[in-house]
């Protein structure tokens, strides 16, 4: 799965809670499924046979049923004579199980023969109706522990087994499952008709889809395998270009896992309601319109580069998921880490011109400081109840564990890592998997201490700390703690068994060597132009150096690192401030060294951290003179990029969009009339000549617009919708009006049920977390509450929980702990310890940094009121 990516993502604390796994004993082998939605009255029908085989004799079987109306149960053995016994049902809602429990003991094989009646909810999870204005479609979402709300099943990831699936459907309507349709034909039932799909190969639960309705594709094939990409009927326009993604990267996947895609198609299908960004369901991949649906022709490069990537990981999942699966969520990381690791490796390889190792840098420096609040967990964590696992999809599983996934791919070499990931597979194919299997596979192969490496980096929790000290001539003292933004003011001296492959930059390959608790000094390459720790910035770590190793790095911070390994310095050195170790106006010295940045990744990641220490340390009048200070000293790079060039670099737009967006944020005059003209000319009809900007324009006008602008943008919505890219865009916009009466009418837009579930909290979450509109969003939250949380589903809950983090005083922290204790919130638990203790941190950070900062500003601002400045 990917999550959507306006999500703001958990972790999770194991709290005591009651086991809720199956018992053991009983093995599902085939599943027979007929089902008969109705999607007017949002229910459906349900024939079921599970055969099972018993470990030993028992009375009873139970299995994992949720919200499903059971009609009758009966067994017979397999194969054999003996007449049907049927079963007394107990239900166990809490644990969203049910018991079989029959007169005569059942030994061997057995097959289950379930009727039952089941709802078509609105929730997005399980089978789920999704809504257009035309018409109602009936889809599906299992994973984590989904399908037992569509069809009563052992539904855990070890307990495999194979499908016969079929639907009974309106005569207009189809139906994409995992396999080929092998059947159509008339129902006994009037004006519809049954389609039959061929046998799925063993597969975990988690992975059956079935979607039902009108809907289209488009076509292509690639190593034999037919591909397509699907819609409702009026955006298939807007699915060639998933198709081109999909050609390219199972092509890729084909060869680089030397295991060829196994089902006989893959189907890509864009739904109008949908809550994560993708879902990997084997042979059928379900899709956010968003991350699917793109118009080549019009669509800027990051929404290609967005359907891009998704595609590529949902496809990577086909391996390294449903192949082979983790034996249990614990190992969640397996999937999402490597498929977050694989999406760049794949659309890189497709459009190189893209940047993505940049990103990755990027990446990786936002999931240290992620990792570094006192709050994380480690890789690996105990869980057992659906809340607990819909809690492991978060930074932790996908970024964490990708970047750890990409470390030790750095360390070994591609071509050893790839050979380790091949046997890996061919070990386990169509069963699952352990981390211990994963690492075992890589230290076989290669003879390194990769278990021992990834072992260190999945147990111990939070960001191992490499503090480089000058030893003897040619060698450096390297001591590992493991370092913590929340734990008093400085650096922990927590210590754990860090074994980090350390790699030293130097004038051809990085050499890479490790540290252990052993081994505490290393000798340093003989041709390294300066001393710096994290070479290709692939290693999850931090890194200190002394103060002469930082100024010899500073001296040459353009020409000696590459673009990826000065966002990594610039993640270390705010790391090291945010930490107490560090003073805030040295961090902005670099900001100001790095102001002549050619590569427009490095400057948007300082520009951001610039833009952290206006909302989180800058308070008062110290907030209008750093604004100041931005357009003193980049309007005059923005003003000398001039305006779009015919065939412009990719990298060049993305310059002149990271300098319009900073200035128009620091209120730079000439940037606002341009964002303003801009969104003019949008809503009467003129083509830009810089539609790069478009987005950042409309954006920076909303923050000063008017009832009228308001008015315009509630129009374009409407108009929208057949562009969900568009749509989406528009309705995010909204929440950057900053006029209260616009904020209010926001906040009742998003409850009125005229806003999809999929993006009422994400709208709320932008509401909450910007400094100019929190306030009264929380207040205004707190007075509607009923209204808000009647839009939550069991994942958004959690992400309006988490946009409180970005508050900052005593009050507020103290106003969420008190509301939150009365007002409870599905699966948000973790959220909100995480929110309450960001907030601690951030009082923190101010208390510490505030006076630098005012000290800075009084050597580096221009006296004067900020109007005055920068015209
Ligand atoms: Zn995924």
């Amino acid at each position: 799965m990917i999550r959507y990516r306006l999500a703001l993502a958990l972790t999770l604390v194991c709290s005591a809670a009651q086991a809720q796994r199956l018992p053991d004993g009983v093995h599902p082998e085939h599943y027979t499924l007929a089902l008969t939605p109705d999607l007017k009255a949002a229910t459906f029908s349900g024939e079921e046979t599970i055969d099972v085989t018993m470990d030993r004799p028992a009375k009873s079987i139970t299995l994992n049923a949720a919200e499903i109306q059971f009609l009758d149960v009966s067994e017979t053995p397999t194969g054999g004579t003996a007449p049907a016994q049927t079963a007394v049902i107990t239900k166990d809602d809490s644990k969203e199980q049910a018991m079989f429990t029959f007169p005569q003991t059942l030994s061997g094989k057995v097959t289950l023969h379930i009727r039952y009646n089941g709802i078509l909810n609105d929730k997005l999870r399980g089978f789920y109706l999704s809504k257009t204005p035309l018409r109602n479609y009936a889809v599906t979402q299992f994973e984590p522990t989904d399908a037992r709300r569509a069809f009563p099943s052992f539904d855990e990831p070890a307990l495999k087994a194979t499908f016969d699936i079929a639907l009974t459907v309106d005569a207009n309507d189809t139906v994409i499952s995992n396999t080929n349709i092998i059947e159509d034909k008339p129902s006994s039932v009037p004006k519809k008709h049954t389609l039959r799909f061929a046998t799925t190969p063993k597969m975990s639960t988690y992975l059956v889809a079935f979607l039902v309705g009108d809907f289209q594709c488009s076509t292509g094939r690639v190593d034999d395998t037919p591909i397509r990409a699907c819609s409702t009927p009026d955006k298939v326009k807007l699915t060639k270009f998933a198709v081109d993604a999909a050609e390219f990267s199972l092509h890729y996947y084909d060869n680089y896992f030397g295991i060829k895609y196994p089902m006989p198609k893959l189907d890509m299908v864009a739904l109008p309601d949908f809550e994560a960004g993708a879902m990997e369901n084997f042979g059928c991949l379900t899709y956010r319109e968003t991350d699917l649906l793109v118009d080549e022709k019009s669509a800027n490069i990051p929404a290609q580069k967005r359907v891009a990537e998704v595609v590529a990981h949902e496809l990577s999942h086909q391996w390294f998921g449903d192949m082979v699966t983790m034996q249990w969520w614990d190992n969640l990381w397996l999937n999402e880490g490597f498929a977050t690791w694989m999406e760049h490796k794949a659309a890189g390889a497709w459009h190189p011109e893209w940047n993505f190792p940049q990103d990755d840098a990027t990446n990786l420096s936002d999931t240290l400081d992620y990792d570094a609040e006192g709050t994380t967990r480690p890789i690996r964590a105990t869980v057992n109840t659906p809340d607990q696992i819909n809690q492991m999809f978060d930074r932790i599983s996908y970024e964490k564990a990708g970047a750890v996934i990409g470390m030790v791919e750095n360390y070994l070499g591609e071509q050893a890592f790839r050979a380790g990931v091949h046997n890996y597979l061919q070990a386990h194919l169509y069963g699952n998997a352990t981390a211990e299997d994963f690492w075992t596979a890589q230290t076989t192969n290669s003879h390194q201490p990769v278990d021992k490496i990834m072992q260190s980096f999945v147990e111990n929790s939070g960001v191992p700390l490499v503090s480089l000290t000058q030893t003897q001539p040619g060698g450096v003292g390297a001591s590992e703690v493991t370092f913590s933004l929340s734990q008093n003011a400085a650096i922990s001296d927590r210590t754990a068994n860090w074994s980090i492959p350390v790699c030293f930059k130097t004038a051809d390959k990085p050499v890479c060597d490790v540290l252990t608790p052993q081994r505490k000094s290393l000798p340093v390459p003989a041709n390294a132009p300066i001393l710096f720790a994290n070479a290709a910035s692939k290693g999850y770590y931090r890194v200190t150096y002394t103060p002469q190793q930082y100024s010899a790095i500073l001296a040459k911070v353009t020409t000696a690192l590459t673009p990826a390994e000065r966002i990594n310095l610039i993640g270390d050195r705010w790391a090291l401030m945010q930490s107490g170790s560090g003073d805030v106006g040295e961090f902005l010295d670099l900001a100001l060294v790095l102001k002549q940045e050619p590569n427009a990744a490095v400057l948007a990641h300082v520009l951001d951290k610039v833009s952290d220490v206006h909302d989180l340390i800058a308070t008062g009048a110290d907030r209008a003179r750093l604004e100041s200070v931005i357009r003193t000293q980049f309007s005059p790079i923005y003003k000398a990029m001039g305006g779009p060039q015919r065939h412009e670099p990719y990298d060049h737009q993305e310059m002149r969009s990271t300098l319009f967006g900073i200035l128009g944020w620091a209120k730079d005059p000439t940037v606002m009339s341009q964002a303003r003209q801009m969104t003019n000319d949008l809503f009467t009809g003129k083509r830009s000549d810089d539609p790069g900007l478009i987005d950042a324009a409309v954006g920076l006008a909303a923050g000063t617009g008017d009832r009228d602008l308001y008015d315009s943008m509630m129009v374009a919505v409407q108009r929208a919708v057949v562009d969900p890219n568009l749509e989406e865009e528009i309705l995010h916009t909204l929440a950057f009006f900053q006029d209260p009466a616009l904020v209010k009418r926001t906040l009742e837009y998003v409850v009125s049920g005229q806003v999809r579930n999929q993006d009422s909290a994400s709208i709320l979450a932008v509401l909450l977390s910007q400094t100019e509109t929190q306030d009264q969003a929380w207040k205004w939250v707190q007075e509607h509450w009923p209204a808000v949380k009647a839009q939550l589903t069991v994942n958004s809950g959690a992400h309006v929980v988490g946009a409180l983090h970005n508050f900052c005083t005593v009050q507020r922290r103290d106003e969420v702990k008190s509301f939150f204790a009365t007002h409870t919130v599905e699966a948000s638990d973790t959220a909100l310890t995480k929110s309450l203790q960001s907030i601690d941190d951030c009082i923190r950070l101010r208390a510490v940094q505030a006076p630098n900062l005012n000290r800075w500003l009084d050597t580096h601002a221009s006296v004067g009121h900020p109007a005055s400045v920068g015209q």
